[in-house]
């Protein structure tokens, strides 16, 4: 149970002062759902109001803060042009202008004959300055309440920044004092402030030094993340360690019967990752191993085999996807396969219901059902298997250490394999993973041609049409990726929609449009048209990025290449040459190039191996983006940054394991503060881990 004294932090964001329902589900897609998400949502820089020049010698596009006597009003003749006030002091004149300025409110706030403080950015026109909608106007008397320096949050649609401020303003006068977890000669050495006190600095810096990643306001709040990250790792494996596992040894003959089905035999990185997988299964440890393989390496197979040894034991095997896309297409490929062995395998979504629904729980529960894959519908509470002995999940990034506990708590000392195909280097696993074990295929099935990477510009976008064209005529499928750029989902959907009004010009009705807005069963619809070979061209966003399997395509094109990550092109990549034919991947770029774009698409040229891949990336971003991005499939830091704190990681790692050793029921004041650091940062079910939770 959440402790008490947590609970402000934990009311819904809209509940802040100034936001209410519609502007909280801003704040809420900004930041989190929660107060303590607004906490979390730090200034990224800030504005200093201090410089305040004379009138004459305010600087064009500075920010100044000037005292200055209201003159004149200028009411204009039409409302295109903007409501101006003139305003002067001793040594000359400014404009401030409004549009769409309403006379009697503006009359209101700037009084002709008023002393009034007025700061913004001063623009120079025709010999004048002038600032177009001042930030903040107050009588100088009153001047005392402009907040000389401002701090500049990202931002959503819709929420001014002034209307930002105040709730998290109202979010930090709602933080508690807590009770202190840090090592009290850590936190002496470093000279760090209380949590309270470091949630408030990172708030109001007071200048640029206060909002450097290592400030010591926002190294604290950094390091008390990564503390809680690590702590839950270790309460996590000391959980494995202490409740035994299930020895799980199949007889192999459902395995071999599907091996005798299949067209192809197993790569040697497949059946080492199966010998692997199989050696912690008939362990009574519990397994806990990450199967790293590239897009197209084969890991279907190597969870397939491990998910028959389990029901060869005579258990079941779950295999949870991240999206309803992918949860079907791993149902479509399994079942023939599992046929072969007269195993049932059955998909659940959030689509799945009434009576279908409670017929497959029935068909689970009895153990008829030897491996259901599904989406986070299996966490549902009615889901109750018979004797759940594998989960397997397939991470593709989405999910945390929190949903794989969840799942594991649907049988008795499940087996967990979870898959990636992010080629992660080991040192970064660690901090993501904790001691997982890894296998990882490094070898793709044989067979497979090269993909043919090519770097245009842009503007020959009419040759590459042509090109596709070409293509099409001669068989081919071919993906179109359009960028997401994440502030603005409406505005990437329009550029895809955009792009797809002008392929039909091009293609006919042969092109299809998939993105992340339209519904599932609209996204399936049009997915399903592409792997029949109804559609010719799939336009889409990112949303195929994620494991969509149609091995007829083999072209590739990627629009904007420069806007994607290292990791994120080399998924998208991985879509085309996974069948017999030979794929072409065309990476459209906008000029000019950056040098890191630059680069980005150089490697993408040179090579396909997904290892090699994340080295570069690693070296071409630093250890901190890789771990930071959503892409990388590493937990989603909010406050620490490891390209400046992983020093703290390291220090968080340590700290962790030593407390445990200390005090492993954390029941020392210092572990019960520490339960509350828990709970801060949402790690909820790894205090339930805790002996007497
Ligand atoms: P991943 O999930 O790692 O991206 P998949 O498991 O989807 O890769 O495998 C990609 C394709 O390769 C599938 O069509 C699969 O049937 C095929 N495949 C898997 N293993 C082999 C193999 N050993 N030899 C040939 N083809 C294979
Ligand atoms: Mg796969």
């Amino acid at each position: 149970m959440r402790p008490s004294i947590l609970y402000p932090l934990f009311a819904p964001v809209g509940t802040l002062k100034g936001l209410g329902p519609k502007l909280g589900r801003l704040a809420e897609k900004l930041a989190g759902p929660h107060v303590v998400d607004l906490l979390w949502h730090l200034p990224t820089g800030l504005i200093d109001r201090h410089f305040a020049p004379k009138v004459a010698e305010a600087p064009d596009g500075r920010i100044c803060t000037l005292t200055v006597r209201i003159d004149q009003h200028l009411v204009p003749p039409s409302t295109r042009q903007p409501y101006r006030v003139l305003a002067s002091d001793e040594s000359g004149t400014i404009e401030l202008a409004y549009f769409r300025g309403r006379a009697d409110w503006l009359g209101k706030l700037l009084p002709i004959g008023a002393e009034m403080v007025v700061s913004g950015r001063v623009e120079w026109f025709n010999g004048r300055p002038q600032i177009v909608h001042p930030d903040h106007v107050s009588p100088a008397e009153a001047a005392g309440q402009v907040e000389m320096v401002e701090p500049v949050y990202p931002l959503t649609a819709g929420l001014t920044p002034k209307t930002l401020r105040k709730a998290v303003l109202s979010a930090v006068a709602a933080a508690p004092d807590l009770p202190e977890w840090l090592d009290p000669h850590w936190l002496q050495r470093r000279a760090w402030p209380s949590w309270r006190e470091s949630v408030r600095l990172a708030h109001s810096p007071g200048d640029e030094a206060a909002v450097d990643a290592m400030a010591p306001a926002r190294a604290r709040l950094a390091f008390d993340e990564l503390l809680a990250n690590q702590l839950a790792l270790a309460l996590v494996r000391e959980h494995q360690r202490r409740i035994s596992g299930r020895a799980v040894a199949g007889h192999g003959e459902l395995r071999a019967a599907v091996l005798a089905s299949l067209p192809f035999a197993p790569t040697g990185a497949q059946l080492r990752a199966v010998a692997e997988i199989e050696t912690d299964m008939a362990s009574d440890r519990r397994m806990l191993r990450l199967l790293q393989g590239d897009v197209g390496s084969g890991k279907t197979l190597v969870a397939l085999l491990a998910m028959l040894n389990a029901v060869e034991a005579g258990g079941q095997a779950a295999l949870m996807a991240p999206t309803e896309i992918l949860a079907r297409q791993h149902h479509d490929t399994l079942a023939p396969l599992a046929a072969a062995a007269g195993v049932e395998v059955a998909v659940l979504t959030s689509r799945d219901k009434g009576k279908a629904r409670a017929a497959l729980l029935e068909r689970l529960a009895e153990g008829r059902i030897g491996i259901l894959v599904g989406t986070h519908a299996l966490f549902q509470e009615d889901v109750a298997f018979r004797d759940l002995a594998l989960a397997v999940i397939d991470e593709q990034h989405r999910f945390g250490v929190h949903q794989r506990l969840q799942l594991s708590a649907k049988g008795r000392a499940v087996d967990i394999l979870v898959m990636t195909a992010t080629p992660i280097p080991r040192t970064l696993t660690l901090t993501a993973y904790g001691d997982m074990d890894v296998s990882r295929l490094t070898e793709k099935p044989p067979g497979r041609q090269p993909v043919v990477t090519r770097t245009i510009a842009l503007d020959r976008l009419g040759d590459v049409v042509s090109g596709v064209a070409r293509k099409v005529a001669e068989g081919a499928r071919a993906y179109w990726v359009c960028p997401l750029v994440e502030e603005s989902e409406q505005v990437d959907i329009a550029a895809a929609t955009d792009r797809y009004a002008h392929l039909r010009e091009v293609f006919g009705a042969r092109v299809g449009l998939v993105h992340g807005k339209m519904k599932a069963a609209e996204k399936d619809a049009v997915m399903a048209a592409f792997a029949e070979g109804a559609l010719d061209v799939l336009v889409a966003t990112t949303v195929i990025e994620v494991g969509v399997d149609v091995p007829a395509a083999t072209v590739m094109v990627i629009e904007h290449a420069e806007r994607f990550g290292l990791a994120q092109l080399h998924q998208l990549r991985g879509r085309v040459g996974r069948g017999t034919g030979a794929s072409t991947c065309l990476l459209l770029f906008d000029q000019p190039l950056g040098e890191t774009a630059r680069s980005r698409l150089a490697i993408m040229r040179d090579t396909e191996d997904g290892f090699r891949i994340a080295e570069e990336d690693l070296k071409l971003r630093g250890a901190g983006e890789v771990l930071g991005t959503r892409q990388s499939g590493m937990p989603e830091f909010r406050l620490a940054d490891l390209a400046h704190h992983s020093e703290l990681l390291e220090v968080a790692r340590d700290d962790a394991r030593l407390v445990l050793e200390r005090d492993p029921e954390l029941k020392s004041p210092r572990g019960e503060a520490l339960r509350t650091l828990l709970y801060l940062f949402e790690r909820d079910q790894a205090v339930r881990y805790l002996r007497s939770g």
